[in-house]
């Protein structure tokens, strides 16, 4: 069976790498170089604390393959857990918490409720007395997006895949019947059973090509590294502030990365060509927000490098995994957790391809028609 990959970011890496792993002879095209998208701008979160079932599933699956990632593809991805805490200054975010953990806790996230001593326990320079309670699951933390990338590539590398970079998927080829049979770039047609549109922020762009609609919205985010008055100890969760936007996580030396969204406006960008650097103006009202969630973040705090990326937005922040048409198998819209549902994601494509059926996990409701038959999902945990 003959698949083409379109995208060198994790998720068309980790799908790459499954596909092959299966027996597939896959072929991965890369306009870039690998990672150049949204994955080498990432945080490296991975969490399970969801509030929708099928996002903490594919969390779940994919942190099953995070913690054994570093003996299984022989790459040490910087994978800490220190949890994550999300905060609450309203007793109604807090309410909305109970209700998250307790869906969390139904599908196996070992996730509780903590009031703010036992939060300011875990972040000791929390100004507990401006929070009301806290969500906390132990499990969450984050790793590198880059070493999992080259873990994942050389990885596929050995299992036979062709992967290759500077190489633009340039249209889609169909026979009468509307299954796709190949994928042209600008030299050949690479003749396929299937293809996947693994192009993250350019996934709309490419399901064009196939004559395909996608809601799927690149919408700027930006993060920074930030060097605290008091460093942040590598204990200490990746912090969120639901009420405000604001969060933060341990990096290294005591440093840390955060950031948050707070325009209203939030327009679809191109993923060709979008402002990359952070503004003064956001970087300030970053470290505004720090500065009234825990003491770390004085009149000292120096701001060290920033950066912004793009996520894959789609009306419900859930992804779309599924064959849309013959032969034409989505894996996008990953919001801001891509990186983390990569290795679930990767399985999932292969499976579709290679068993006929997604098994890993019950992904019926990620269905691209989901937003015309008024089934969107619900995510009450969204980090922007
Ligand atoms: C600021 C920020 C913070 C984030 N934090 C987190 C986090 O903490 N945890 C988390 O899980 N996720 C996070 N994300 C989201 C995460 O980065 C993405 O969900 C993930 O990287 C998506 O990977 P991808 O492979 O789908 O897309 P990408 O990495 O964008 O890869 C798509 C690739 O397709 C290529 N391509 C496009 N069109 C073509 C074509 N026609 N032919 C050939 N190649 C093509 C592009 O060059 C690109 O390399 C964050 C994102 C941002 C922007």
């Amino acid at each position: 069976m003959q698949v083409v990959v379109i995208g060198g970011g994790i998720i068309g890496i980790a799908s790459a790498y499954y596909l092959g792993r299966s027996g597939a002879e896959v072929t991965l095209l890369e306009k870039g170089n690998l990672g150049n998208g949204s994955t080498d701008r990432a945080n490296g979160g991975i969490r399970a604390q969801f509030s929708s079932p099928v996002s903490a599933r594919l969390s779940m699956e994919s942190m099953e393959v995070w913690e054994t990632f570093e003996e299984e593809f022989d790459t040490d991805i910087a994978y800490r857990r220190p949890g994550y805490m999300f905060l609450a200054r309203e007793e109604e975010t807090a309410e909305r918490f109970e209700e998250n953990v307790r869906k969390q806790n139904e599908v196996g996230v070992d996730s509780e409720m903590l009031d703010p001593d036992e939060a300011a326990e875990l972040c000791p320079e929390l100004y507990a007395e401006n929070f009301v309670a806290a969500s906390y699951s132990p499990a969450d933390g984050f790793a590198d997006p880059h070493l999992a990338l080259q873990g994942f590539s050389t990885a596929a590398d050995a299992a036979g895949v062709d992967i290759r970079t500077k190489t633009e998927a340039v249209d889609v080829r169909k026979d009468a019947t509307g299954r796709v049979t190949g994928v042209e770039t600008a030299e050949e047609t690479l003749d396929a059973d299937y293809m996947v549109n693994a192009a993250g922020p350019w996934a709309a762009k490419v399901a064009k090509l196939a004559g395909v609609d996608l809601p799927i919205s690149p919408k700027r985010r930006q993060l920074m590294v930030a060097d605290p008055d008091t460093p942040v100890d590598s204990s200490v969760p990746f912090t969120i502030d639901q009420d405000r936007g604001v969060h933060f996580r341990p990096e290294r030396n005591g440093a840390v990365v955060c950031g948050g969204h707070f325009d209203e406006a939030d327009p679809d960008m191109s993923p060709d060509g979008f402002p990359k650097q952070v503004s003064l103006d956001w970087s300030a009202q970053v470290i505004e927000g720090l500065s009234d969630v825990a003491g770390n973040f004085g009149p000292e705090t120096a701001v060290k490098e920033g950066w912004a990326g793009l996520y894959s937005m789609t009306p419900d922040h859930h992804p779309i995994i599924e064959e849309t048409i013959p032969g034409f198998v989505v894996a996008a819209g990953f919001s801001g957790h891509g990186f983390m549902q990569s290795p679930a994601a990767g399985q999932l494509v292969s499976e579709i391809i290679v068993d006929g059926s997604p098994s890993l996990v019950d992904i019926s409701s990620l269905t691209s028609d989901r937003f015309e038959r008024g089934t969107r999902l619900e995510e009450g945990t969204v980090i922007d």
